[in-house]
């Protein structure tokens, strides 16, 4: 068992319909440890630099406005970012979280519960979180800075 840390972002999908205190009820009750947390205007560059890896995916553009919050029309789109930390913080929250695609996550998960697939075919899944120890370790380093995660 090992003491880690992983990036969870509320995602535009889930400000626009209010679901922030609930996502963030689920966490809380995981039992994990929130060390960082901050409101975060999501720049293109920030986009494009944390779904770098997905960058030749069909959907990619499409991920990216949704990040922004355009495709939900968002003014001043501005994200929550947030830093859990625990034992096997980064799978177990992975866990928490469910599938990727909502239609395949567990009903009991954040995903399951709140997601939906849009006609677009993209997965709108109101969460996002690392989803191993290489993607946590580059996450919060591109989103928060060493002084902002309280330990
Ligand atoms: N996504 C999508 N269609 C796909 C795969 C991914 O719309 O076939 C979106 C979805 O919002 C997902 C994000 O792109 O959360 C990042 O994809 P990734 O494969 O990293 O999934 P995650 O790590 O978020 O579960
Ligand atoms: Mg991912």
């Amino acid at each position: 068992m090992a003491r880690e840390k992983t990036l969870i972002l509320i995602k535009p999908d889930a400000t626009i319909r209010k679901l922030t205190g609930l996502i963030i009820d689920r966490l809380e009750n995981s039992g994990f440890e929130m060390v960082a947390a901050k409101l975060i205007k999501v720049t293109d560059d920030l986009a494009r630099k944390h779904y770098d890896s997905l960058k030749n995916q069909p959907f990619f553009e499409n991920l990216i406005k949704y990040i922004k919050g355009e495709l939900h029309g968002i003014k001043n789109n501005k994200i929550l970012a947030l830093v859990y930390s625990g034992e096997n913080a980064i799978s177990e929250i992975r866990r928490l979280v469910g599938s990727t695609n909502p239609e395949e996550a567990d009903p009991s998960t954040i995903r399951g519960s709140f997601g939906r697939i849009t006609t677009k075919g993209l997965f709108e899944n109101v969460i996002h979180a690392s989803a191993n120890k290489e993607d946590a370790e580059r996450e919060i380093r591109l989103w928060f800075k060493e002084d902002e995660i309280i330990e």
